[in-house]
């Protein structure tokens, strides 16, 4: 599980962006930093789940596709508060469309993996399966001692100044390009001098750091942004897929990834498990503001509930096999501390999977209180993607009426 450190770096990162645009007429949109903040906690971990590679920056660059959609049904909600506590919105239109929701997505990710090869004792980065990196390899790059070609890394440093001075005054596109022009032709003088050119620090090093983990992010997380900026609320494209297509997708992804797991090929099943927030989020998607949904949430909200429970089901049985075999249970699955730590959480999770047996069953019913049960317990699940997105989906305005209204009413 990512620890808490993750949440605070996101914060770090968000917070001087509020900052930097609060008196601007249009502030950084709150929603592109919401999308950002959480994958760069869990992002990378949550496809891990699913998809062992998805852990990889590659194999998340790939897994952020089918995620982002989902992100991107996220941003048609926002929280409000209410008399009585907070309430998620159906604003009835995404905010963040798939592709800006992608940047921030993978902005998120990187931020992830950054953290992760900092932080957790000379771990690699974590590129890719095949090609890896650790902070202590980045340091072996370039020799330390000072050479003769101190004189020419003295002439870069000076031009950089005064190249910052004049660019910098005349924007982005200049600055970038100027950056550009240094880290590659310093590059090109390291490479032919064998890294004597560099000075105090490991240089390339610090260029490959600070682009990949410091620039790339912040450009994907400023690029979003200004997108969503400058197309209003609503006026996204709608994506064109048939939401009975995509749910017949989604069942048949499930099936797959049901089957392989059942052989114990998890990697396999994966791949096909990657692929259901895509199409769970065409499913879930927006309909033409005052239009008939395309599929009935009458069918759907059901069929998310079925499958919601049956995910509560499980983690109900394997807190009871963790209270009565906590021994057993901490060799084939996980261990938190001692076998008594094990129990301890199996009893936690009892109570929790419980009443979230109890909600599910409830909201079959229409009961209003086991509404909000389904969504605290959907969204504690935020890690299973799946879940969250049911919380979500019973907070469409329409879905909600259901659970407020008399019986008699429901049918109009
Ligand atoms: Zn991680």
């Amino acid at each position: 599980m990512p620890g808490i450190g993750h949440l605070i770096f996101g914060l770090c990162i968000v917070i001087p962006l509020l900052y930097l645009t609060k008196d601007k007429n249009k502030p950084v949109n709150y929603k592109v930093l919401f999308i950002y903040f959480v994958n760069n906690y869990l992002g990378p971990d949550a496809a891990h789940v699913y998809w062992r590679t998805g852990h990889y920056l590659i194999g998340f660059i790939a897994f952020a596709i089918p995620l982002s959609l989902f992100y991107s049904y996220m941003s048609r909600f926002s929280l409000h508060r209410t008399a009585h506590f907070f309430d998620i919105a159906d604003d009835g239109a995404r905010e963040v469309n798939w592709k800006n929701a992608y940047y921030a997505t993978v902005a998120g990710g990187i931020s992830h993996r950054m953290i992760d090869g900092l932080f957790h004792g000379n771990s690699p980065f974590g590129f890719a399966p095949w090609f890896d990196l650790s902070l202590e390899d980045i340091n072996t790059w370039v020799g330390y001692e000072t050479s003769t070609w101190i004189v020419l890394d003295m002439a870069f440093i000076v031009f950089t100044i005064i190249g910052a001075l004049y660019v910098l005054r005349e924007g982005f596109k200049k600055s970038i390009s100027f950056l550009a022009i240094i880290v590659g032709t310093f590059t090109i003088a390291a490479l032919a001098t064998f890294f004597d050119v560099t000075g105090g620090e490991r240089d390339v090093a610090v260029f490959f750091f600070s682009i990949v983990f410091i620039l790339a992010p912040l450009l994907l997380i400023a690029h979003a942004d200004r997108e969503v900026q400058a197309h209003a609320l609503g006026s996204q494209p709608r994506p064109r897929i048939n939401r009975w297509i995509s749910l017949v997708m989604t069942i048949a992804l499930g099936v797959m990834a049901g089957v392989f797991f059942a052989l114990d090929r998890t990697d396999i099943a994966g791949f096909f498990v990657c692929g259901i927030p895509f199409t769970l989020s065409f499913v879930l998607d927006e309909h033409k503001p005052g239009a008939p949904p395309r599929i009935s949430r009458k069918f759907l909200v059901p069929f998310l509930l079925a499958l919601v429970t049956a995910i509560v089901g499980l983690f109900f049985a394997a807190a009871v096999a963790a209270i009565i075999d906590p021994v057993w249970f901490g060799t084939e699955f996980y261990e938190f501390g001692s076998p008594d730590g094990t129990r301890l959480v199996g009893i936690i999770f009892i109570v929790l999977t419980s009443v979230g047996l109890a909600g599910c069953i409830g909201s079959f019913l229409h009961n209003s209180k086991c509404r909000a049960i389904v969504m605290v317990i959907g969204t504690l699940a935020w890690y299973l993607v799946i879940p969250f997105g049911l919380a979500l989906l019973l907070s469409e305005k329409e879905v909600k009426s259901w659970f407020e209204k008399p019986a008699k009413e429901k049918a109009l």
